[in-house]
């Protein structure tokens, strides 16, 4: 299944995001291509990336649709689990210092895990209904 369309997207993200127990953030999906993710971010290969404001409780994620469009669930539950470890990220960020790489390589294997584990329990098939209606 390819990316779907922006509202169904977002339908799954909230429903994502209430299992996540970060509902109450302010969370908006953006679908760009590489050239953009590039550009933002320095690498076209990214498949997703997000911005998190931990005071505002306000995230944008970006899936990029050049590179993950077989992938864009576990993309998708990637970043929201960023979304929701990011007071962690945040907290670290001020402490390890020039040690940040290391912890940032821990973090990202933790959440890549955690991601592959949630889509075992809760995969993209749940929302074969909302595909349904297109
Ligand atoms: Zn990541």
């Amino acid at each position: 299944m390819s990316i779907p369309s922006k509202a169904k997207l977002k339908e799954i993200a909230d429903k994502l995001a209430s299992i996540l127990r970060i509902q109450d953030w302010n969370i908006k999906i953006h679908i760009i291509n590489g050239f953009e993710m590039n550009k933002n971010y320095g690498d076209c290969t990214y498949m997703g990336m997000s911005d998190k404001n931990v005071r505002l409780n306000t995230a944008n994620i970006y899936l990029n649709s050049d590179n993950c469009n077989e992938e864009w669930y576990e993309t998708l539950v990637h970043e929201l689990i960023h979304v929701q470890t990011c007071s962690v990220e945040h907290c670290a960020n001020s402490y390890f210092q020039e040690n940040h790489t290391y912890f940032y390589d821990l973090l990202e294997n933790m959440v890549e895990k955690q991601a592959q584990v949630f889509c075992k329990l809760y995969p993209v098939s749940n929302f074969d209904i909302l595909e349904g209606d297109k």
